[in-house]
């Protein structure tokens, strides 16, 4: 570890780089970034050889809860001067619309990952101390007599091997994490009843925007999301009752599924702007994310439901946790174990309690009783509304959000009926699709 000037730096002996990370996505650029800006010398490795790749399959929707890293990183203000959008979040259930009072901090951001990818690894590559190797693919670690992971070997371009060797090795390598199956993590894997496919229009954008939209109608679920460009990026997730329309043409049943939604978005009156894309199988995959001498931020350490638009803001904060748990361990003022332990325990009070309740949701199932008593409540109530909202842009936990949500939620529905408004109740559509068998994951195009 340097100094940030990069003159007095101590590497564990043996080490080339104070971390070695594996993935130059969004997390592990962000962990590069920050690693190199507090001193660290860091070797950021992918597969993939241009600097310009990105992820194909995403709808970029970036929660709130991971603005001020995007702000403390200084990689807002890039993202909103090439054309990303805040906005917020409007949902659509058969109790009517949830649209909570306006509240700046409640602002998501949207850029597409063909720009925003490209920007994060630019402002990676640029920081002292942060070296980008593109083109290099992690094949096995390197581990010492205790079992401790100290170096990653790559294939290189030329197909020859390298060893990075590093205090520490991070796994920001995605939710099929290399680095977390040759470590061995512990790993839970648990089903998705949902596939998904999603397409790019220009013209026809939903009222509101730049606001998104999300249509619930029960277990079904369809977006709209406004981004850069003026283009809106239109997506279905429904159960998998649903594929065999969706795979005949998925840019034809995309555009009946959005038309066919409750008070819909003029989808009809917009242009597909490319191809619509789908992914059929979205296990999520919950993983121990430290091992020793090994950190896995990003989806490499949680991968979880697309459908609640929380992995690109939660791969920002992890790599931030974890840039700041370690940054005193690489400069050699605590032992590297202790670090981990403190960034485990982070990430396990950010992110657990929000993964388990979209675990049970990606069952596939319809709403349970309280997701109906506080949906019903959140569309025609703006206290549910408000903290509703703080728990959908992951700013607080459930254990923060449910003891607030039910008193208010019930004290809603018993104001309700004393004033005896009976407003809002509508039946639900018909649309009870049983959950199947999970598909052989494809992509289509
Ligand atoms: C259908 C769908 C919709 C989504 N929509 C949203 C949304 O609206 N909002 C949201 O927040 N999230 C969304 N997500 C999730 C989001 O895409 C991911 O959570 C996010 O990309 C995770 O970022 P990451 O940096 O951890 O990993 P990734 O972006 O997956 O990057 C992993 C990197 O590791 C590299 N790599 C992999 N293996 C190796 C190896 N062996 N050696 C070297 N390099 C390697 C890859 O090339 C890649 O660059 C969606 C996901 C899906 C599937």
């Amino acid at each position: 570890m340097q100094d940030s000037s990069h003159r007095n730096g101590i590497i564990s002996a043996g080490a080339d780089y104070d971390a070695v990370i594996v993935g130059a996505s969004l997390a592990g650029c962000t962990a590069a970034l920050m690693l190199g800006r507090a001193g660290a010398r860091v070797a950021l490795v992918d597969k993939r050889a241009s600097a310009d790749a990105f992820k194909r399959v995403c709808s970029h929707f970036i929660q709130a809860s991971a603005v001020p890293t995007l702000e403390r990183t200084g990689l807002l203000d890039p993202i909103l001067a090439a054309g990303g959008l805040r906005s917020h979040l409007r949902i659509w259930t058969r109790w009517g619309w949830i649209v909570a009072p306006r509240d700046p901090r409640n602002a998501s951001v949207n850029l597409r990952r063909e720009q925003l990818d490209p920007l994060v690894r630019a402002l990676a590559a640029e920081t002292p101390g942060v070296e980008l190797l593109l083109g290099r693919t992690a094949r096995a670690l390197a581990l010492d007599g205790a079992g401790t992971v100290t170096g990653v070997v790559v294939q290189e371009r030329d197909g020859g091997e390298r060893t990075l060797r590093g205090t520490l090795v991070v796994g920001a390598d995605g939710r099929d994490s290399r680095v977390a199956e040759l470590a061995g993590v512990p790993e839970r894997r648990t089903r998705h009843e949902r596939f998904a496919y999603g397409g790019y229009f220009a013209g026809g954008a939903p009222a509101h925007a730049p606001d998104a939209s999300i249509w619930m109608t029960d277990p079904q679920w369809a977006a709209a999301f406004p981004t850069d460009g003026e283009l809106t990026f239109y997506a279905a997730m429904p159960t998998k009752a649903r594929l065999a329309e969706f795979k005949r043409d998925p840019a034809r049943a995309l555009v009946s599924f959005l038309a066919d939604q409750p008070d819909p978005p003029p989808i009809r009156e917009a242009e597909l702007a490319s191809p619509v894309i789908g992914k059929l199988e979205m296990e999520n995959r919950l993983r121990r994310p430290v091992a020793p001498g090994l950190a896995l931020i990003g989806d490499a350490a949680l991968a979880i439901d697309p459908l609640w638009g929380v992995g690109c803001g939660w791969a920002f904060q992890s790599a931030e946790w974890l840039a700041d748990a370690v940054v005193p361990a690489l400069a050699g003022a605590e032992p590297l174990e202790q670090a981990l332990e403190r960034y485990r325990k982070r990430h396990a009070r950010g992110l657990r309690g929000h993964a388990l309740l979209m675990v049970d949701y990606a069952r596939g199932r319809k709403f349970n009783a309280s997701e109906r008593m506080i949906f019903s409540a959140a569309a025609r109530d703006d206290r549910v509304a408000r903290v509703f909202e703080d728990f959908g842009t992951r700013q607080i936990g459930p254990a923060r959000a449910f003891p607030r949500l039910l008193p208010l939620a019930l004290a809603a529905h018993a104001r309700g009926l004393l004033a005896r408004d009976g407003a809002g109740e509508r039946p639900p559509p018909a649309d009870p699709s049983p959950a199947r068998e999970a598909e052989p994951e494809t992509v289509a195009a």
